[in-house]
């Protein structure tokens, strides 16, 4: 079997098109031996996957992606490995689905005083899983015609600096490393390149920081290395994924930024798992 671990993967219970069973089924065709699921704000589709996978081979990892507020905007964290059925783990997550569902309403009301007249139900039936977000507001608007792609959705309405933007929970790195390592996973920061805050990393790796994702589609080579250079004299694990979002995210394909599976090894080693 293939060495090549996914560690970056979406699925429709949060923004990504490809349900869990699909993700499988695509993942066991491309041969890769590991992929971790990491939905933003939920584990739902943790179990489906693992159900999935039984048999095939193909490992799953618990994961999960939450964001952060720091001064420079969000940031996005990774955990993997928690325990996916804990309760202060499902407490926070169901606070942030929670506010996601309730932030649509929001972001609709601004729409429409720009005149874009899209309804919430519409874009929860977009959703159609767990943590509703933006790219489902964006696919609502595509399709009825208000926009050429989603990303001009992004660029004129609800990217961070437009008038329809409207900001998700409040949490901080510290306490989101604090949740995932209380659940007995391993905390990490998800393409550090976007935000490009190696004192924030640093200041972290106090905190119980433990990863970053140096690999990822977003990543130049350069900035690859950077990572990796950073992450070798901070003692942190180096990880990666293809940020997989189906077509939410056309130019980016499953398997298409990979670790190997000493990679997976050594995450289990430090969790002694
Ligand atoms: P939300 O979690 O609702 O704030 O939405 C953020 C998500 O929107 C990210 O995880 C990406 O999947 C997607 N996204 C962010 N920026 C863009 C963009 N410029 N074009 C397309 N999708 C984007
Ligand atoms: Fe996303
Ligand atoms: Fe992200
Ligand atoms: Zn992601």
């Amino acid at each position: 079997m293939r060495d090549s671990c996914d560690l970056h993967v979406h699925t429709t219970l949060s923004d990504g098109t490809f349900t869990p069973a699909q993700i499988v089924k695509k993942a066991v065709e491309l041969g890769l031996r590991a992929v971790a699921i990491t939905d933003h704000d939920t584990v739902a589709g943790i179990g489906q996957s693992l159900e999935a996978a039984a048999g095939t081979g193909l490992e799953i990892i618990p994961g999960i992606e939450m964001s952060a507020d720091i001064d420079a905007g969000e940031l996005h964290m990774l955990g993997y490995f928690m325990d996916y059925k804990s309760g202060p783990l499902l407490k926070e997550l169901e606070d942030c689905c929670n506010i996601r569902t309730q932030r649509i309403y929001k972001i609709v009301e601004r729409l429409e005083k720009m005149g874009i007249n899209i309804r919430s139900d519409e874009v929860f039936n977009e959703a159609n899983g767990i943590a509703v977000g933006r790219p489902h507001v964006a696919r609502v608007m595509l399709k009825k015609g208000y926009i050429k792609n989603t990303s001009e959705a992004f660029r004129k309405y609800i990217g961070e600096k437009c008038p329809a933007y409207v900001g998700k929970k409040k949490t901080t790195p510290e306490k989101v490393i604090e949740i995932i390592r209380k659940a007995g996973g391993m905390a990490g920061i998800a393409h550090p390149g976007s935000i490009n805050r190696d004192d924030l990393i640093v200041r972290l790796i106090d905190r119980g920081l433990q990863f970053i994702e140096a690999y990822h589609p977003d990543h130049s080579t350069s900035i690859e290395k950077h990572y990796k250079k950073m992450a070798e004299r901070k003692g942190l694990l180096v990880t990666g994924g293809s940020d997989f979002h189906g077509i939410n995210k056309q130019s980016v394909s499953l398997g298409s930024k990979t670790v190997p599976y000493s990679t997976v090894e050594e995450i289990k080693r430090r969790l002694k798992l």
